[in-house]
């Protein structure tokens, strides 16, 4: 089966291979069956396709540029190295890509207020901004430890008019906010709950998808205008995994795309130091779907780790897992050193400022293109710009760092 129609089919069952489906209590199951039937009547009405992409044009700035990056396929020589420019995405993430299709699907569903969790804060912020666009009330739930770190989103969430609730319970941050969204969406029957990756129960995992496809249907277009062919690298991070299925989407049916996930293997690959799911994960249920998840030996989820705030996440979206099983995405990693070493890169050869999320891809990226031929082309999601990062970046990586080929 091509992979487009196995999109398809997870669309109507809820799977991806054994991967997805609802572990959820019965309170949200009439709720997501709903939103199911939502989105698909949504993606067969002409009027909504038209109203989101009209947003993405006036509000978000898209289609966003892809940048050829000379100065480092020059220094580093070997394959020519292109970037897709979600950072320069309203809000200077692709989360807004979602988020504006979300927003859209709460209106037709006739919702009030909008609910959604947050790590680093950019989920939260996207949030707010559409939210506030559509003049409904917006609560993002984040962790305490999370609002201490990421205080300038927290600042964008509350000037937007979002109401930032504290998380308190566990370690904290992602997965607590994930879990208090889920409990105030059972509680409250009139809200939305805006869902800020790949994950969840379905339908989730294919809404974000198919709101975040844009990206890649973009590149895809433009690699083909430019270069009159396809790359022959796609490379994306994974955290949850929207901006990677953004841009793979796009090419999983071409066999001659090489397509990369990059996880953060943080400061090592021991217990708690890393966010590695799908390389040292193995298959269970989270937050309501089965997937990879990392766990600890009591098989509860793992205390996870990276220097970028949007990847620590214990699992992992369903159709990642599927891609890995079958072979067709490779999932390889970048440390919190590589990753530090190719933002400092990306800033003072090309003058982009990249998100630490996105670093990592590059990362990888700079790894394989000295031994690449010449003709080769390798596109890395730009998943995010960094100007949010600066507190969190030793200062040694704050000044030019070498090129090291
Ligand atoms: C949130 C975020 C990510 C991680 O989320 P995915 O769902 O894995 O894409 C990556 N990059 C940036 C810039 C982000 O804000």
């Amino acid at each position: 089966m091509s992979q487009v129609n196995s999109f398809k089919e997870a669309l109507s069952t809820g799977y991806f291979g054994p991967y997805g489906g609802q572990f959820i209590p019965d309170a949200l199951k009439n709720r997501l069956d709903a939103l199911t039937e939502a989105f698909m009547s949504a993606m067969a009405d002409e009027s909504f396709h038209k109203e989101y992409v009209r947003i993405l044009d006036e509000y978000v700035g898209r289609p966003t540029a892809m940048t050829e990056c000379s100065n480092i396929s020059r220094e580093l020589g070997g394959a020519r190295l292109f970037l897709k420019r979600e950072d320069l995405a309203h809000g200077g993430a692709h989360k807004i890509n979602n988020c504006v299709g979300q927003i859209l699907l709460a209106k037709r569903m006739g919702a009030k207020r909008i609910i959604a969790e947050t790590g680093a804060g950019m989920h939260g912020t996207a949030s707010a901004m559409a939210a506030a666009m559509f003049g409904m009330e917006c609560t993002v739930y984040m962790g305490e430890v999370d609002i201490a770190r990421q205080e300038p989103n927290v600042e964008r969430m509350r000037a937007l008019g979002t109401n930032v609730v504290s998380v308190t319970a566990g370690q904290k941050t992602l997965k607590e906010a994930v879990d208090a969204a889920l409990m105030a969406y059972i509680e409250q029957p009139d809200t939305f709950y805006l869902l800020g990756s790949v994950v969840g129960p379905h339908p989730y995992p294919s809404i974000v998808r198919e709101f975040q496809s844009v990206i890649g249907k973009e590149a895809r277009a433009q690699m083909l205008k430019r270069e009159g062919k396809l790359p022959d690298y796609a490379i994306a991070c994974v955290g949850g995994g929207s901006n990677a299925m953004g841009l793979f989407s796009a090419f999983l049916d071409d066999e001659s795309v090489a397509l990369i996930g990059i996880e953060p293997s943080g400061k090592g690959l021991n217990y708690g130091e890393h966010a590695a799911t799908l390389t040292l994960g193995k298959p269970g249920v989270l937050h309501g779907f089965n997937s990879y998840v990392l766990t600890d030996d009591k098989g509860e989820a793992a205390q996870v780790y990276s220097i970028s705030a949007g990847l620590d996440y214990p699992s992992v979206g369903p159709e990642h897992s599927h891609l890995k099983d079958t072979g067709r995405v490779k999932y390889e990693l970048a440390s919190d050193k590589e990753t530090l070493e190719a933002f400092s890169i990306l800033c003072h050869k090309e003058g982009i400022i990249p998100a630490l999320e996105s670093s990592h891809a590059l990362a990888y990226a700079f790894k394989i293109l000295p031994k690449l031929d010449k003709d080769k082309i390798v596109l890395v999601n730009l998943s995010g710009r960094g100007d949010k990062d600066f507190h969190s970046i030793p200062g040694e990586y704050k000044t030019p760092v070498l090129l090291k080929n």
